[in-house]
């Protein structure tokens, strides 16, 4: 944290607005008294417990105890480093981050080292198609497929010649080779490295923020595998990038919605009518971490897979997979059988939107129909069994309680069957089905003992403190403070008081723990700025100090009364002051 000179970080605290960054992520978040309030990111919830104070430019969540600047927000939601999130708000401010990450560790200049070498592959690729005499066929290839040249460009689609053309460019250019084929681009055996890709449409695949992680890589003619995608390297996972969301981020953020499909050429269709929300995982079934991430910029997604038998069963599992992250999911079925990429070019976008999105349904009725179609007719009691325990599968999924019950009832309804019989079905598919389902990220509780480590005797000092700082470090001591935790954010306190945007660097203080930086994000933003609080602090430790001094002597003055202990004037004095100071009544 050190490396980043201070005054950047402040430079960018003041251009950037929290609130604003925060709605990305939060869209319900309104104005309500002096912050605003959402549905928590880091938890689920249906009322709204999560805060931002503008003023304070901090958040807290009141529900799981999140806290913190508008860094540590970014950190959290993006799971970012803290200098990668340094400098995405930096761009977004527009200020210009001059520290290197020279220092910031070997992983992450490695890191640097294989996106370098992949943008290389990216602009090399992409050049071949457009210029190499070899790359005819692709660009045939392309042109039936019907890819626009915009689309192309905007895909920036490329060519791999193969043999050694590559490398031969990667060495002229100085990429060192154990990079290159860490990130997967040539052949690690020993001699003369050759291409990974050869004669391939390629298709790079770039993470949220931009930046090519790796390639797709089709065959134009009978090679196999159809689709190759780049291995695994530190940089690319391909359970946890999604094709295409990145290419359409803004569109997605804007309308906080996507549409899942089944491959690069799906996406690029969607992309090339007018549906710039397409994206799909690369040629895998969608995982937990493929939702989370679509979940962060699309709470409501529709699902459009093949039209095949295959594509519908990836259909299914694709939005159970949805469905438990806790999205909002509808399945469609793309009319007369056809393939998305197909429908799209053959009938165009308002077809695709009018037959199709239109009337995508609940998943769960999208199985349930499949599951008709094929089943006998009449229904015969078994394959309404067959079929009740399917579809019952996918409803276990949805984490909310009351469409759980709603498509319960659908269900029921459909089958002509009753929905007690179905219930007492799914209590049993939940029993043993459980351990197939991807784990729900546990949802922090504030500890039930967090009264007791953090008094509110020591949250009232505090919060009248941060309404007036300049004061109540002229008044307070740490032996105002009763808790262990209270003194400890006394002391972070008045290290950063002084400084600018003390607040939101308090609400991230190293020196403190996590528990203890949940309640000073916790006071900051139910606390304002406020000259009045002076007075009422003043008010507060006096009464605060003379409870004290009266607990202390209490024990004294009993004695005394007893005959334990020889009177003594001038502590009764004192004890009667204290009494009326506090408005107890003495003995
Ligand atoms: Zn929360």
């Amino acid at each position: 944290m050190g490396l980043i000179p201070p005054d950047i970080l402040e430079n960018i605290r003041s251009r950037v607005d929290i609130a604003e960054v925060v709605a990305q992520y939060v869209p319900d978040l309104r104005l309500s008294g002096r912050s605003s309030k959402g549905r928590c990111p880091f938890h689920q919830e249906k009322t709204p417990s999560f805060h931002v104070n503008a003023e304070r430019q901090t958040f807290h969540c009141f529900g799981c105890g999140a806290g913190g600047d508008v860094f540590a927000f970014l950190m959290k939601i993006e799971n970012l480093g803290f200098s990668e999130a340094v400098e995405r708000l930096a761009e977004r401010a527009g200020v210009p981050v001059s520290w290197t990450r020279e220092s910031s560790g070997a992983g992450s200049q490695e890191r640097r080292a294989l996106l370098e070498a992949l943008a290389f592959a990216a602009e090399f690729y992409r050049d071949c198609l457009l210029k190499s005499p070899r790359a005819e066929t692709a660009r045939k290839y392309l042109a039936s497929r019907k890819v626009s040249e915009q689309a192309s460009e905007a895909f920036q689609l490329g060519y791999a010649p193969g043999g050694s053309e590559f490398w031969a460019a990667a060495e002229k250019k100085g990429l060192a080779r154990e990079i290159l084929a860490k990130a997967g681009l040539i052949s690690a055996k020993e001699g003369r490295p050759r291409d990974y890709f050869f004669d391939r449409v390629i298709f790079p695949i770039r993470d949220a923020k931009g930046a090519v992680v790796g390639f797709g890589a089709r065959t134009m003619g009978d090679g196999v595998p159809k689709y190759l995608n780049s291995p695994e390297s530190p940089v690319f996972s391909k359970s946890r990038v999604l094709y295409g969301l990145w290419e359409g981020l803004s569109a997605v953020r804007r309308v906080r919605k996507a549409i899942l499909m089944e491959g690069y050429m799906d996406v690029i269709a969607a992309h090339q009518h007018g549906f710039p929300i397409a994206c799909a995982p690369l040629g895998t079934a969608l995982t937990p971490d493929q939702a989370a991430l679509l979940k962060r910029y699309a709470p409501s997604v529709a699902v459009v897979f093949d039209s095949d038998k295959a594509g519908e069963a990836a259909a299914v599992r694709g939005s159970a997979v949805l469905l438990s992250a806790g999205l909002s999911v509808r399945a469609a079925a793309v009319p007369s059988g056809k393939d998305p990429d197909e429908f799209l070019h053959e009938f165009g976008g308002k077809a695709f939107k009018d037959e199709c999105l239109a009337k995508s349904e609940g998943p769960d009725q999208f199985l349930t129909r499949k599951l008709l179609a094929s089943a006998p007719k009449p229904l015969t009691p078994e394959a309404k069994s067959s079929i009740g325990r399917e579809v019952l599968a996918l409803i276990t999924k949805v984490p909310d309680e009351i469409l759980k019950s709603e498509w319960t009832k659908r269900l029921a309804k459909t089958l002509d069957v009753s929905e007690g019989a179905l219930s007492r079905e799914m209590g049993r598919a939940v029993g043993h089905k459980a351990v197939r389902m991807p784990p729900e990220p546990a949802a922090p509780k504030p500890a039930p003992a967090a009264a007791a480590f953090f008094p509110p005797e020591d949250a009232q000092v505090l919060r009248l403190a941060f309404e007036n700082p300049g004061a109540a470090a002229a008044m307070a001591v740490e032996d105002d403070f009763i808790s262990h935790a209270g003194r400890k954010i006394w002391r972070a306190f008045l290290e950063v008081k002084d400084g600018p945007s003390w607040d939101a660097r308090l609400s991230v203080a190293e020196s403190l723990d996590e528990a203890e930086r949940s309640c000073v994000s916790r006071l900051l933003v139910e606390s304002g700025k406020s000259a009045d609080s002076e007075k009422a602090l003043e008010v507060l430790l006096a009464r605060r100090r003379a409870l004290r001094r009266l607990r202390e002597i209490e024990p004294q003055i009993r004695d005394m009364g007893a005959g334990k202990r020889p009177k003594d004037a001038v502590l009764q004095e004192e004890y009667l002051r204290l009494c009326l100071a506090t408005k107890r009544r003495g003995n």
